[in-house]
Parts: structure tokens; sequence; C-alpha cells
């Protein structure tokens, strides 16, 4: 199965197919250094970086069903700290059985209010009418006020969150998640090593009726500073026409390794308060996604966003599996490649090797 997709893709698309395999110019396999295992290894140092976990007290058994794999699959060699963020305190059990499913230091920290309720400038009872407006419109998660914090949160604050202060980079990981293959070296020094920004697995379109007018706001920005632009950016992947629209291309957030002082930016502190005064987060129903993919898009050279093909994930209904054949002859995988998201229609890393390209 796995090479009649291979022969069907290479004679459809072979600029692309070749993309597959162009990962190998900084395979992390090939790097003594990365490889290093701190189990071996005694002096190993880690990266200034943590695992990020916004959750609910009750998506504690989901939540541990993730951190099985995540500890199994990787952490387990390399302890990096967990930072468990909650809207309200922890319970004991919730505190209890995360730090004792790990050897990693696990931390528990309550977001404080501002970073999770309306701004002054919120007009609630606008907010109130458009979420009924969107519930009839079926919505995704049209109806609920804690996604639109959610978003708000993700989008805004983590990153600047008194518990994240002291990291340069993070992984953020979700409740019922999967790692189906073996992760054998540090995707932190990676990205320290290659001064990336930003790491994803899955890519794909959003919903247009949850962000009508994030593009349009987003152009009103980029006119006010346009030297916020980057020159080499991948504006070319979000958008085919220049910047007049917005493709709905975006890096599927709920998996991220990324560098942190990215969003501590200037310019993305200033665009995000551009996007927060605007309203959209409560008015529409803007996801953290589009907005981090967007600010990446514009901010940043492109070569500073990395395809992590030999991490495999999935958050349903989607997954990333690598299809290259190795991974799977190896042992190192119980994935089906078969299934893989990336050469799906409606995921968008198709367009993001042809950026590269
Ligand atoms: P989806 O992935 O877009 O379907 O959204 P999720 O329900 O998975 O939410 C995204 C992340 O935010 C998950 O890690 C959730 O546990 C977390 N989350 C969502 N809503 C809340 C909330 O109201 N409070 C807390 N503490 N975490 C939340
Ligand atoms: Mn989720």
């Amino acid at each position: 199965m796995t090479t009649s997709i291979f022969i069907l893709y290479y004679q459809l698309k072979p600029t692309t197919r070749d993309n597959f395999f162009k990962y190998e110019y900084n395979d992390p396999y090939k790097d003594p250094e990365l490889l290093l295992n701190p189990y071996i290894s005694n002096n190993y140092k880690r990266v200034n970086a943590c695992i990020v976990v916004l959750v609910r007290n009750d998506e504690l058994s989901s939540l541990k069903s993730s951190m099985r794999q995540f500890e199994d699959r990787w952490n387990k060699k390399y302890n990096y700290p967990y930072v468990f963020l909650n809207d309200v305190e922890f319970s004991k059990e919730f505190i209890k059985q995360t730090s004792s499913f790990t050897q990693s230091e696990t931390k528990y920290a309550v977001i404080p209010k501002e970073m999770w309720s309306y701004p002054s400038w919120i007009n609630q009872t606008k907010a109130a009418e458009n979420r009924n407006k969107a519930i009839e419109d079926k919505i995704i998660y049209g109806g609920s006020e804690s996604y639109r914090h959610m978003c708000r949160f993700n989008s805004g604050f983590f990153f600047r969150h008194p518990a994240l202060l002291e990291y340069d980079y993070y992984w953020r990981l979700e409740p019922s998640v999967e790692f189906m293959c073996d992760i054998d070296y540090d995707p932190f020094l990676f990205m320290k090593k290659n001064d990336l920004y930003y790491g994803f697995t899955i890519s794909l379109y959003e919903f247009k009726n949850t962000i009508p007018t994030l593009w349009n706001t987003t152009k009103n920005f980029m006119k006010k500073y346009p030297h916020y632009i980057k020159e080499n950016n991948a504006l070319k992947w979000i958008t085919k026409d220049d910047g007049e629209n917005y493709n709905l291309c975006h890096f599927w957030s709920n998996f991220e390794i990324a560098n942190l002082n990215f969003w501590r930016s200037e310019q993305y502190i200033k665009y995000f308060e551009y996007l927060d005064e605007e309203g959209g987060f409560f008015y529409e129903r803007w996801g953290d996604a589009p907005v981090h993919s967007i600010a990446l898009a514009l901010f940043t050279d492109k070569s500073k966003i990395h395809f992590f093909n030999d991490i495999s994930y999935l958050h349903a209904p989607y997954q990333h599996c690598p299809i290259n054949k190795d991974f799977h002859e190896s042992g190192r995988c119980h994935c089906d490649p078969n299934k893989s998201f990336d050469l799906d229609w409606y995921s968008c890393t198709e367009k993001w090797w042809a950026l590269e390209s």
C-alpha cells in the first residue's frame, strides 16, 4: 500500500514528493550531539525548556493517556519539567496522579484573572449575541465562552505566564493525543542548535466562519507596521494572491515545539494587542492556531519554521505518521503511514514543502 502511494505520488508531484526526503539535510539522527542520551551521558545539559499543559481537572485520565506515550516515547529519557496550567486550582487528585506519572519535575499554576477574562473594551452583550448566532450557524465551539478564553490565552498570554517566564522553549501537550514513534533525540536541542522558532507536525485549513474578519484586521496591522514583515517570510504559504486573501492554512497548534521568545517579541505582542482590541476572540471565535500561524508566516524567516517529520502525532481526527520506510522497518513506529494526513487534500503541508523547495 505504502509503495503504491509512493509511486502514485511520485508520478503526480515529483517536486513535492522530493521534499519528503529533503528533511535529511538536518536529520537529527545524523547528529551525534543531538543523539546524546542523558542516561548514558553524565554531563547532558538540558535546554532551558518545559512541557506546557493547559488542562482541566476533569481531563485527568485523557491527559494521563497522552503523558504515558509522551514519557515512553521520549521524555523518560530527558526528564524535561512539566508546567500544568489551569484557570481554576488543580485538584489534589490531579496533582497526585500526574506527578507520580513522571520522573520529571512537575509545576502547577493557576492562570491570573486578567489572562482569562473579558478586557474592559469588550461589549459582553454583543459577545453573547454573537455566540448565540454562532450556535445557529453550527460553528464548532460557537457557543462556548471558555473555549474563547482558552484561545485568547494561548494566543496572547501563556508565554508570559509567571510560571513560564524562566523558559526559552516549550512543547505543548494536550489530553488524548498520541505519539506513535520513538523520539531518540532531544527536539529542544535541535531547535536551539538550528535557532528555530517553531516546529509543527500537522497543518490544515481553518473554518472560515470562525475568523470572518481576522485577515482584514491583519491587513490593517500590516499597513500600520510594514517594518514588522520579515523579508524571507512564509506569506506565500497562507495566501495565493500576495496577501489579498487568507487561504486559511495554519499549523495545528495543539502540537507545538517552539521558542517562547518569538511570542514575547515586540512585533508579536503588538500584533496580539491589535487583534485583542478588535475583539474577534470574543465577537467571532478566533483560534490561537491561525493567530500563531499568521504571525509566524509574516514575522519570521520561513527557515525558522520546521516540519517535524520524524515525530508521529495524533490528535483526533488527524495524525501525522512518517511515510519513510526506515521509520517502520527499524521498529520505531506503531502508526500506519497510509493514515498520515500530510497528503490529504485538507492538509496544508504539501504547500509548505512547495514553499521550501
Ligand atoms: P480542541 O483541541 O480545539 O478540540 O480543544 P480542546 O478541548 O482540546 O482544548 C485545547 C486545550 O485547552 C486542551 O489542552 C484543553 O485541556 C485546554 N482547555 C480547553 N478549555 C479549557 C478550560 O476551560 N480550562 C482549562 N484549564 N483548560 C482548557
Ligand atoms: Mn484538543
